[in-house]
């Protein structure tokens, strides 16, 4: 069935009005609550010259406003642009500017940023801080009390809902255009994976950013189910432990690092997560190790799914009652996914060999904003093209093994970068590592590894290698080792192997 976001949140105010929807800090809105204040802004908006296809930038954290803020664009019919608030100056004139964005809605912190690239008075400003009543502050929009726009105008199928820049570990950002029937597609498909049950009475601490796919996403996915949204607006542990005490949260979907941070830190007490029923992971590979020692520490099943910006964002997903370590799992219902050959992207390979993982399915995006060769580049025929290295097993599981751009090839053989650092972590000494091609004037490139080291502990570089030599063939142990005491990521906290190969360039000059 065809409908648009806005409808999502609409239909849990009509079935489930009183129960919470949206929990930061201190203030609670219920989900009637919630559709009066969004449709309330949206009338302001509307009042003020917003109409449907405008571009309408977010840069917020987690937070109520972000999701208010979302559903009235959607009720007007507008476009999301995706602004991740840590951005600079510099990023943040390329997305405004790619994005053609006509309205903007951040907290004040960000005029700064504005006023440094020469914007501020050429987009429509909303400021959403939570104490500003001031002429066209968000709070103040909502306070007038506008009934009266247009019903609801959406064709999901063709509208852009989301413009989500991607999260540029491997290049510049591009806009992916989301539509709605994409979004709500996805929502489904969760939905049906996960029973088909509307769980009203789950909480769910947002810790992805909504600025991000996966954080976007799941907040769709919560608020469709009525559930509780908790927002966690910056990760850290002790913020993290803090607002599990305090809400008592059933559901925790979080990325890689969270867990290795999570276990990592000395105030993590067994008994901490109890309420939490499962943990969800994914946007980057979560190692088997890090999984296995985290569900020892606390009793929490973590459940891996897979996705990409591209494809909003799930396609695979780890199923609970028949789960496979190391695997991201299954495709969703109504995603067909196989593994193609590298070199002509048309040959399927048999189960067991590595190859492309090609993806169909409703949540495959419309195509990258204004980017019809980079569009075409990667959707053929309706398949997606994803860039990951995979395999498929003989019962359908799929593991991602690596990136296209991250594979190395050493002395002619290739190498996975994951399946190397899956044998790193096993080490106990080890907190984090990652693995990558550096050049090579003989083998044309050579693997090598960054480590962190966990809190008191040490190893020597030879000591790595002869963990690995006992464990991997020849050509894959790292001939190099650096330690580190972190590893560059992105803001949302994916490890930079691009940074780490700059580094190594700069280092050879
Ligand atoms: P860019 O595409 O701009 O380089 P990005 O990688 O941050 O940035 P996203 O769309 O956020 O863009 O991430 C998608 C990628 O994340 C996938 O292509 C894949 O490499 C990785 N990924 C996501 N989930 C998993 C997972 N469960 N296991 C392994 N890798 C994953």
């Amino acid at each position: 069935p065809s409908i648009s976001l806005y409808q999502l949140m609409e239909r849990s105010a009509q079935d489930y009005p009183g129960r919470p929807a949206v929990i930061d800090g201190d203030r609670e809105w219920t989900y009637a609550q919630l559709q009066t204040d969004v449709e309330r802004l949206a009338a302001a908006l509307y009042s003020r010259g917003a109409r449907k296809g405008d571009r309408m930038a977010i840069m917020l954290p987690n937070s109520a406003e972000y999701i208010l803020s979302y559903y009235a664009i959607h009720r007007l019919g507008g476009v999301v642009v995706q602004v991740n608030p840590m951005y600079q100056p510099s990023e943040l004139e390329y997305l405004l500017q790619d994005s053609e964005a006509e309205w903007f809605i951040g907290y004040r912190e960000q005029a700064k940023k504005l006023e440094q690239i020469g914007m501020e008075g050429k987009l429509y400003t909303i400021w959403a801080d939570p104490e500003s009543l001031e002429e066209d502050s968000l709070y103040r929009l909502i306070s007038e009390r506008h009934n009266s726009m247009p019903p609801l105008e959406v064709n999901p199928r063709e509208d852009i809902a989301v413009l989500q820049y991607t999260g540029g570990t491997t290049g510049r950002s591009k806009g992916v255009m989301l539509t709605h029937y994409n979004l709500v597609g996805t929502v489904y498909q969760g939905f049906t994976f996960g029973g088909g049950v509307r769980r009203v009475e789950e909480r769910i601490l947002g810790m992805p950013p909504l600025f991000h796919v996966y954080g976007m996403s799941r907040m769709n996915g919560t608020i469709f189910n009525a559930q509780a949204y908790i927002c966690l607006p910056r990760f850290d542990v002790e913020t993290v432990l803090k607002l599990i005490r305090k809400h008592r949260p059933t559901g925790f979907p979080a990325v890689p690092t969270v867990y290795i941070a999570l276990l990592n830190h000395p105030e993590l007490q067994p008994g901490d997560l109890d309420c939490i029923k499962t943990c969800g992971s994914g946007s980057a590979p979560l190692p088997v190790e890090v999984m296995q020692e985290f569900e020892r520490k606390t009793g929490v099943p973590i459940i891996e799914g897979y996705g990409l910006s591209e494809t909003s964002p799930g396609t695979h997903v780890n199923p609970s009652t028949r789960r496979k370590a190391g695997s991201i799992g299954i495709p969703l219902p109504n995603t067909d996914s196989k593994i193609v050959d590298m070199e002509t992207g048309m040959r399927e390979l048999p189960p067991g060999e590595p190859g492309e993982l090609i993806i169909k399915g409703p949540q495959v995006m419309k195509g990258y904003w204004k980017k019809p060769e980079e569009t075409a580049a990667v959707l053929k025929d309706g398949w997606f093209y994803t860039g990951d290295l995979a395999t498929m097993d003989e019962d359908g599981y799929f593991y991602i093994v690596g990136r296209k751009k991250d594979l190395i090839i050493a002395g002619g053989f290739n190498v996975y970068p994951i399946e190397v650092e899956e044998v790193i972590y096993q080490h106990p000494a080890v907190a984090e590592a990652v693995v990558y091609g550096v050049p090579d004037s003989y083998r044309g490139e050579t693997v090598k590894a960054a480590i962190v080291t966990r809190q008191n502990e040490q190893v020597t570089a030879d000591e790595i290698i002869a963990w690995c030599t006992e464990r991997l063939a020849r050509f894959k142990v790292p001939r190099m080792i650096e330690f580190r005491t972190e590893l560059p990521k992105t803001t949302v906290g994916k490890i930079l192997r691009r940074t780490l190969l700059e580094e190594e360039q700069q280092r050879r000059l």
